[in-house]
């Protein structure tokens, strides 16, 4: 009955339970894997920067480029909040890279082999959503938080999004 799954991870903890449920739905089914990570840009959450830290990425240069663009007089900052963008595009896209890594070698631990890594840049909610169309699966599996800072929140924005424009079903996993 499902023959495409596709999970999305940012590698938070609810989207390592989500990996770990589409592994062992798909294991089950015989079905395939996508697994997807959107590079989102702008700003990294304290939660990004700690998991980016936990995998060994230098994030110093993001670090220093929040205390250059503060200290810098109005007007100045152009190049320097480009080379803090560029820095945080860097840290976002190692992390996303190692995140699709681990996630593929869990699945291939758990014979899941026929596996399809993406990473793609933009929001995230449109980009899963455009992926799962494109792929054609009948089933998205993914966190009901992520990375973000707003943790009252039962739900976050790219889950809520996800399952209410899906083009097919929908696992947010608590
Ligand atoms: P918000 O981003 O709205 O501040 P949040 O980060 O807590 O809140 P979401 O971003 O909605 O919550 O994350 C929920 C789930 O959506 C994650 O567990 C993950 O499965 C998926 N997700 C979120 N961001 C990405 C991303 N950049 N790439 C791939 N999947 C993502
Ligand atoms: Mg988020």
């Amino acid at each position: 009955m499902l023959k495409n799954i596709l999970v999305s991870t940012d590698g938070s903890a609810h989207a390592k339970k989500a990996e770990a449920l589409a592994i062992d739905i798909a294991s089950k089914y015989g079905a395939a894997l996508v697994i997807l990570s959107v590079i989102e840009g702008g700003a990294l959450s304290e939660d990004a920067k700690r998991l980016a830290q936990q995998k060994g990425i230098d994030i110093s240069a993001v670090l220093a480029g929040i205390d250059i663009t503060a200290a810098a007089p109005e007007g100045a900052p152009i190049v320097l909040h480009a080379e803090y963008t560029l820095s945080t595009a860097r840290v976002q896209a190692e992390l996303a890279e190692i995140i699709i890594t681990e996630a593929k070698e869990h699945a291939a631990s758990h014979g899941v082999e026929r596996v399809r890594c993406l990473t793609e840049g933009g929001d995230p909610a449109g980009a899963i959503l455009k992926v799962a169309e494109n792929e054609n699966t009948d089933l998205i599996v993914m966190g009901s938080r992520g990375l973000g800072a707003l943790k009252s929140l039962l739900m976050g924005s790219v889950s809520q999004k996800v399952s209410h424009l899906a083009p097919c079903s929908c696992i947010t996993v608590k």
